[in-house]
């Protein structure tokens, strides 16, 4: 591992000036904020990540969960993910997110990794984490293996000719769904991104994944309320039962009429995407209808328009139908 200087912030505001400091970086950011440190420290081991500072910031009392005045969930930036799924408001009133952070990783994983360090981990893609390799997201202008080579697990959704990397963060898909908003603290002041607007697609520059710049620290996330009748679940198919990323993942959640018709309809698909993939157009389509598998799989239509299939992936399109019509008939029968 390259030497790098370690920072225990004492406060935000020093967080915030440290992470925005330049130090000399080989490869990716040349700061880095230490939360739970279960993917940074990984990629630091195998030589991905090459900061020259890292920035503790376990100590900043970030860590809360509850329900503010307005109803919105608060969600600190280093609350634990074991928390945060066992949390009763969370069990209660958002049951997808509950049980996409049970079935990402292992006990002993959730139990160190934070909300915000969860939604910034990097892609699994084989070839970015292989020194050896070619990559556009860790040396830019390196190539693109997968594209000709192992692509199985990778995305159809978002692509461009640079990168076909798949976000792996399941809690992010649940979050979509529940409208999260990512409140940020940098140099410049605190502003808050909605997490559909966070990550941003590979382009010619698959480096940059999300919004965020230099000294940017997450500091908490909120969920709106949810509505009265309101039910959600988490859908996550793999090839093996635990302790893998998904293949395909959707978060769904219904709210039907006293007459059964459908008055709205929210979901998110999951290892599919170079992002966690939301289309608001396909949930209109399902407003006013009566729940059904056609109605279901014309919404996943409308969703996966834009699906590019690559050499091993193409069964992701008809998997990602049957989730997500399997995922939505879970709860609205
Ligand atoms: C074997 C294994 C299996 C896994 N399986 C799954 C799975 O099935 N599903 C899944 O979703 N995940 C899975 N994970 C990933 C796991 O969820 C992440 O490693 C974890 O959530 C990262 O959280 P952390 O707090 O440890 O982040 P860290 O490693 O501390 O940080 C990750 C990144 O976020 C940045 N960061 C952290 N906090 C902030 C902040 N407040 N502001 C700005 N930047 C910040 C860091 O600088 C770093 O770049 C798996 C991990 C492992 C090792
Ligand atoms: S898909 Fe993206 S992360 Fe994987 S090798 Fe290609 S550029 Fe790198």
């Amino acid at each position: 591992m390259q030497p790098f200087d370690l920072v225990r912030a004492p406060d935000r505001r020093t967080a915030v000036a440290e992470g925005a400091t330049s130090h000399t970086a080989q490869q990716g950011a040349s700061v880095r904020f230490l939360a739970g440190g279960t993917t940074l420290v990984d990629l630091m081991k195998l030589g991905v990540e090459r900061p020259g500072r890292v920035v503790d910031i376990n100590r900043l009392g970030l860590d809360d969960i509850h329900k503010q005045a307005n109803g919105d969930l608060f969600i600190g930036a280093t609350a634990r993910n074991s928390d945060l799924a066992h949390h009763p408001l969370v069990r209660g009133s958002y049951s997808a997110l509950s049980q996409a952070i049970l079935a990402g990783a292992s006990t002993q994983l959730r139990n160190a990794a934070t909300t915000a360090g969860n939604l910034l981990q990097r892609t699994r893609c084989m070839y970015f984490r292989d020194l050896a390799s070619a990559c556009n997201k860790r040396a830019p202008g390196s190539g693109c293996p997968a594209i000709a080579g192992t692509n199985r697990m990778l995305a159809i959704l978002g692509t461009s000719e640079a990168c076909i990397a798949t976000n792996p963060s399941d809690m992010a898909v649940a979050m979509m769904v529940y409208d999260a908003v990512v409140h940020v603290q940098g140099v410049a002041g605190d502003r808050q991104v909605p997490l559909v607007d966070f990550y941003v697609l590979p382009g010619e520059r698959p480096d940059i994944e999300n919004v965020l710049e230099a000294g940017d620290l997450v500091t908490h996330v909120t969920l709106s309320s949810p509505s009265t009748g309101e039910r959600s679940t988490y859908l996550k198919l793999r090839d093996r039962a635990s302790y893998e990323f998904a293949l395909i993942s959707a978060a769904v959640a219904i709210r039907l009429t006293n007459d059964g018709a459908i008055a709205s309809a929210r979901f998110a698909l999951g290892g599919i995407g170079t992002r966690p993939w939301r289309v608001t157009e396909a949930e209109r389509e399902l407003v006013g209808q009566a729940p059904s598998d056609k109605a279901f799989r014309d919404a996943a239509e409308i969703c996966l328009e834009e699906a590019r299939p690559q050499s091993q992936n193409g069964f992701k399109i008809e998997l990602a139908r049957r989730c997500i019509v399997h995922a939505f008939k879970q709860i609205s029968q």
